[in-house]
């Protein structure tokens, strides 16, 4: 990847990806940080109405050849594509960690996941197939197809720099459509080098752009008259605004949000392997993870003090420290946010929860200046607690205690949040009652973060998702695509006129 450096800092410059090629971008700029030391990385280009028009000016140019390409030729450029990206996997979460500061593998695992999507997408030719219906009527036969919008906008969030946007380009660009990804702003770069990647593997110029940016950029490509459709990946009250704003001028919206995601400890699970599950799903990524579990609700006093005591020694032996080393942990992605996880920590403790492992002043050795905490453990925290109520975002877990099975799925049930949610029981009826009935998007039964693969569809309930449509899989195809219905009929002789409405003859 060419960096440019700007001319008054040396800082490099991260910059918009049009047409083809990397371009620089005009007016403001904010900082990139490396969370792990807290130095300024890099400069990115924050899109003017200039760079909006030119990433969808290029998008749109470039939309009549694509959609008229076969599915086969879409589907060779991502086999390709895949074919690069492996070569490059170490390079690509490198990329990541230096920016977001997750652990190396944990980053390749981000990698590997969207990569399935890649994977996906490239069975488009079968999946774009339509149904047929020979003779509906005599001599008439019918069939149904599913062409592209024309240019679609992803918005994306810091967390998953790759994978978000990997839910995202690989189905909308395979179905015949053109694409602007507006990445995160705190974590910009990776998305450049998939745009050269994909450049590499033979995709048209302007098929796949990346316009960097703020509010002012998502705002511009919401309302370009040219983007038919938006996905986006990140907090509820932004996805709130982007339906709404999108909605309301008539585009096809799709719009992930927040999470609170609680597993249900059931007396008669195994918590040796409930505490090693929580440790992955409560602590990994730093808890920056859309999926991870942020609540324990856990069936019975007995039950909750026994993991508590599993839990204790795991979570103050948590390795913190730069995801470049061999850590469990790294930082938060900015001081600010570091900041705002440790306020809600503080907020906890007045609200009266039991602190048991406090995580607020945490130092890593040779990083004074990185954006860390430790991992924090609250036991006894209650529903109405601003740490229970709010996504903290951070690496914190609530223990939340209740009596049974039910007063659990009531708790889950009343949470404004609905994105996944996970059960561990040895209890077969338990487990299939739980599915059946939580008010949730994506379960996991015995399995903390249930993430689907990349050929079933991600998405939650309640506030966790707004619009029709879950991320990539078979949905993705719908959301990216218009459904056509045709009816034919060849006469061999004029049949006359028809005045009433066709139907097959008198009930
Ligand atoms: P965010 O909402 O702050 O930002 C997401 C995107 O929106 C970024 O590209 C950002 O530039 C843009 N944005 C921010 N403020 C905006 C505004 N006022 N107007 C228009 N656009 C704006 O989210 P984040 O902090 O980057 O990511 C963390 C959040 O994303 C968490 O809430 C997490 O749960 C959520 N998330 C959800 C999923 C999911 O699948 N449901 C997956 C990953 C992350």
């Amino acid at each position: 990847m060419s960096a440019q450096v700007s001319p008054v800092t040396s800082i490099p410059r991260i910059g918009n990806y049009i047409g083809g090629r990397q371009v620089a971008g005009h007016g403001r700029t904010a900082p990139v940080f490396n969370p792990a030391t807290g130095e300024v990385g890099g400069e990115v280009a924050l899109a003017s109405a200039a760079d909006i028009e030119a990433a969808v000016a290029s998008a749109s140019a470039a939309f009549p050849a694509w959609s008229q390409q076969s599915p086969l030729k879409r589907a060779r450029v991502l086999f390709r594509f895949k074919a690069l990206f492996e070569a490059e996997l170490d390079s690509l979460a490198a990329i990541i960690t230096r920016e977001h500061g997750k652990v190396l593998a944990d980053a390749r695992g981000e990698l590997v996941r969207g990569l399935e999507v890649v994977e996906f997408a490239c069975g488009i030719p079968e999946l774009l197939k339509g149904d047929y219906t020979e003779q509906i009527a005599t001599g008439i036969d019918a069939w149904t197809l599913r062409q592209p919008l024309g240019v679609c906008a992803g918005i994306t969030p810091f967390n998953f720099p790759a994978m978000v946007p990997m839910w995202m380009f690989p189905m909308a660009i395979a179905c015949g459509n053109t694409f602007v990804l507006k990445p995160s702003e705190r974590d910009p770069s990776v998305a450049l080098r998939l745009a050269e990647l994909l450049t590499e593997a033979g995709l048209p110029d302007g098929v796949f752009n990346v316009l960097q940016g703020d509010k002012s950029a998502v705002d511009g490509l919401i309302d370009h008259p040219a983007v038919q459709a938006v996905s986006f990946v990140g907090s509820t009250p932004i996805a709130e605004y982007i339906y709404a704003r999108g909605t309301a001028q008539g585009k096809r919206v799709q719009a992930l949000g927040g999470a609170k995601n609680h597993m249900l400890v059931m007396p008669d699970a195994d918590l040796d392997n409930v505490a090693d599950a929580l440790m992955g799903a409560a602590y990994g990524a730093a808890g920056e993870r859309c999926m991870a579990i942020s609540v324990a609700v856990v069936v019975g006093d007995e039950t909750a003090d026994a993991l508590i005591r599993r839990l204790v020694p795991k979570v103050r032996a948590l390795r913190v420290g730069d995801g470049a080393e061999d850590v469990d942990m790294g930082p938060l992605i900015t001081a600010q946010h570091r900041d705002k996880v440790a306020g809600y920590i503080d907020d906890g403790v007045a609200a009266g929860a039991e602190l048991v492992v406090d995580g607020r002043d945490h130092q890593v050795a040779g990083l004074p200046r990185g954006f860390f905490l430790g991992g924090s453990l609250f036991d006894r925290v209650t529903p109405e607690m601003r740490i229970y109520r709010e996504e903290i975002f951070g690496p914190v877990l609530c223990v939340v205690r209740v009596p049974d099975f039910a007063a659990g799925l009531s708790l889950i049930d009343a949470h404004e949040y609905g994105n996944g949610t996970a059960i561990y029981t040895r209890d077969g009826y338990a487990a299939r009652e739980f599915a059946h009935r939580v008010q949730a998007g994506m379960i996991g039964i015995n399995v903390p973060i249930p993430v689907p693969m990349a050929f079933h569809s991600f998405g939650g309930w309640k506030k966790s998702l707004m619009g029709d449509h879950h991320a990539h899989g078979p949905e993705a195809v719908r959301f990216y695509t218009r459904h056509k219905a045709v009816t034919q009929r060849w006469q061999s002789a004029p049949a006359g006129a028809e005045f009433v409405m066709p139907t097959h003859g008198q009930l």
